[in-house]
């Protein structure tokens, strides 16, 4: 896919980041988040069972599918999603709104289900599709990485055909070559100043 850009308007606010499963939205979001200090990375509410490593309110806050209803039926999640027909993924609302009062630059790391959601209620939110080089790397990535059994591996990468189609929905396409590039070009649709990053 070519990278596309968009004209944005400076200043703080919510961008969200999409794209297919295995891309690097991951990766990418979380150099954003240790490199500038002004973005304010939303961490999610999921289902799913912590992976080994993962801390519970840095990656997940890991929520039981009762605590994920009430959340819901209290109309607390800005959006929510079943993902990969397995488990619940969603962002609160109220730490979205205090982060934006506070002025910070707030990126949410969702799926596409999320992302159309979020366009719903906030459509002066950017919206960044990170794509990656190719289908076989995107491919490469989801194997190599190794977190996934063979069939969850098929069950993703059917979902990634789906969302790879999706592009066009987007005002950006940043394409995910490498970390770091595809960090400056999203900080810079953010809102941010690329060269005024942290070591
Ligand atoms: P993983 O299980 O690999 O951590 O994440 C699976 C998928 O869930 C990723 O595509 C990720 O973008 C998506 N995801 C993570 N948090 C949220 C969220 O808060 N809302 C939605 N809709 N999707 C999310």
């Amino acid at each position: 896919p070519a990278a596309r850009t968009a004209v944005v308007a400076p200043g703080p606010g919510v961008t969200v980041l999409a794209g297919p499963t295995a891309v690097g939205k991951g990766t990418v979001s979380a150099y954003v988040r240790d490199h500038f200090p002004q973005a304010w990375l939303s961490v999610s509410a999921t289902t799913r069972p912590a992976r080994p490593g993962e801390q519970e309110g840095v990656h997940y806050f890991f929520t039981s599918p009762e605590e994920f209803d009430e959340l819901v039926e209290r109309d607390q999640m800005l959006e929510w999603a079943v993902v990969h027909g397995l488990n619940r993924y969603g962002t609160r609302r109220d730490r979205v709104e205090e982060a934006v009062a506070a002025g910070r630059h707030v990126l949410l790391e969702i799926d596409l289900q999320g992302a159309r959601q979020v366009r719903r209620s906030m459509p002066d939110a950017t919206f960044v599709f990170l794509a990656p080089p190719s289908w076989d790397e995107l491919v490469s990535r989801l194997v190599g990485r190794g977190t996934e059994g063979p069939e969850e591996q098929r069950r993703r990468l059917d979902t990634a055909r789906l969302e790879l189609a999706a592009e066009p929905e987007f005002d950006a396409v940043v394409v995910n070559d490498t970390v770091e590039r595809a960090a400056d070009e999203l900080v810079r649709l953010m809102g941010l100043d690329p060269e005024r990053r942290s070591p």
